[in-house]
Formats: C-alpha cells, structure tokens, sequence
C-alpha cells in the first residue's frame, strides 16, 4: 500500500551560515527522515546551492550570473554532503532539478511526477531544487513557492516548511519580541499576502511573505502546511508522527 506523502523544505539559514555548510544540521534532518520514512513517502526541497558554492569561491553573490555560477559550483557539492549523510541512515538519495516552466505544463509535470513515482517505489529520496543555473528569481521566485508546487502536484497532503523561526507570528518577532506565535492558520487574509518579501538571513530569498503565498496555494487546494523551526527537528517529527503540536504553525486542516 502507498504510503501518503510529506514534502519537506529547508531553508538557505538551515544549510548554510554563509562562510560554513552546517553539516551537523543535514545529519539531524537525515535522522528525521529516515524516523518519517516508517510512514511517510518523503520527498525534500532543499535550498542551499548558492551558499554551499560560496563555500568554495568567494564572488560577489548580489549579481545575477554570480549567483547562477555560485550555484552551478554548489549543488553537485551540497548533492554530496546529502549522499553522505544521509548514507549513514542507508539512505539513497536523487537529485531533482526544476524550473517554473516544468510547472506550467501538465505533460511536463507529469513526467517529473512518474520519476519522483519511481524514485520513491524503490525507497529512494527525491532531493528537488531550483535549476538556479538557467532560472532567475523571477521564475519561481523562491523555494517555499517550489515547495508548495512539488506537494500540489506530486500528490503530498502537507509540505512541511523548517525555517529560522519557530513559526507565524502575529507579529515580526526579530522586531516585537511580545509576538505570538499563531498555531493554527485556517485563512490567510490578502493584504498579508501583498506585504515586501524581507527575508531575515544573508541567503534566505523567501522572507514570511512567501511562506505565506505557498500556504495560501496549498489551503486553496485542500492541502496544508506546517511552518517549523528547523533547528528544533524534534517537533516536526512528533507532529507528523503523532499528530501532538508543541509549536509551529499549521496553515490548513491536517491531521495524522
Ligand atoms: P528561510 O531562509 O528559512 O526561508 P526567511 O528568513 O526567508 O527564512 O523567513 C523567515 C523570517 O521571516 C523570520 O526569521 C523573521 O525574521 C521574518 N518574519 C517577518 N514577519 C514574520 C512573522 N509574522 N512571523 C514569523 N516570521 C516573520
């Protein structure tokens, strides 16, 4: 019997400090997934080619080609660091690379979907990013949008967001520290969908703007989102696994 699908999307700030690839962190996640894969069909989103290619060469990362070079140099690298922590685990992972146009057509969507199909029949971990080499910002714009489409489209009930903060606050809690944390989410109203896109970390592109927009999608289709703190792995695991939320936040109606 299949097993129903979770998509997973680290951030930029969780891969990278900019200066440094925080192995130790990718280590943690492989632990999560391999404890998610006894009921979940995982499938994770991974940000982090940028900062992992600057690993290596230190160019100015604002220019455009820059960036697309920069990440050309990091993803066969950050592909690395994934195969060898997660092949602690006995985990064997595949890298998946797509641009906004794969989403635009359902003859495209469909072939990306009977790999990641495939990938999944024979326990394999799809790894999805950007193609960051050929597609500019604007494309898809932001890995939290990529991450709401892999879940629409590759049949998954919830994507699981782990970012730099604990989850949506009623406020910008790096600037008000009296925010509170909003725990369940059920709509999302427009004018917080239109706000600047201010990400809070050096890599980060998305900012909560986007984690919104990508909720938003998600609850518009009937499914859900979990926004997490990916330093904390150990909520989103009791969450997925036992359905018991000590903090984040749930956009959408999910349940275990
Ligand atoms: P990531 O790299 O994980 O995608 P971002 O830095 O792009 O994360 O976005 C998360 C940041 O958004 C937080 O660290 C915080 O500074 C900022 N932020 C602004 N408003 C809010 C809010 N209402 N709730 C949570 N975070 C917010």
């Amino acid at each position: 019997m299949n097993k129903p699908r979770v998509v997973l999307k680290v951030g930029g700030s969780n891969i990278s400090d900019g200066e440094t690839i925080k192995t130790p962190q990718i280590a943690k996640l492989a632990n999560l997934i391999q404890s998610l894969r006894t009921r979940y069909d995982v499938i994770l989103v991974s940000s982090g080619a940028t900062p992992t290619g600057y690993t290596r060469i230190k160019i100015d990362k604002r220019s455009m080609p820059n960036k697309q070079a920069l990440a050309s140099i990091g993803q066969p690298l950050l592909m690395q660091i994934y195969r060898d922590e997660f092949g602690v685990f006995g985990i064997e992972v595949a890298q998946v690379l797509m641009t906004k146009y794969n989403f635009d057509s359902q003859t495209q969507i469909q072939h990306a979907k009977d790999c990641i199909d495939t990938l999944l029949v024979h326990n394999v971990l799809p790894i999805i990013n950007e193609n960051d080499s050929t597609s500019v910002s604007e494309f898809i714009g932001d890995n939290d949008r990529l991450g709401a489409y892999v879940a629409h489209s590759f049949d998954a009930t919830i994507l699981v967001i782990l970012s730099d903060i604990d989850g949506y606050y009623d406020d910008n809690p790096t600037k008000n520290q009296n925010a509170k944390i909003l725990p369940h989410i059920t709509h999302i109203d427009s004018k917080d969908l239109q706000a600047p896109q201010n990400p809070n970390a050096e890599f980060a592109t998305g900012g909560i703007v986007t984690k919104l927009i990508a909720a938003q999608y998600l609850i518009e289709r009937g499914k859900s989102m979990f926004l997490s703190n990916g330093d904390k792995l150990e909520i989103t695991q009791e969450f997925l696994l036992n359905g018991v939320q000590r903090s984040g936040t749930l956009f959408g109606n999910w349940t275990i």
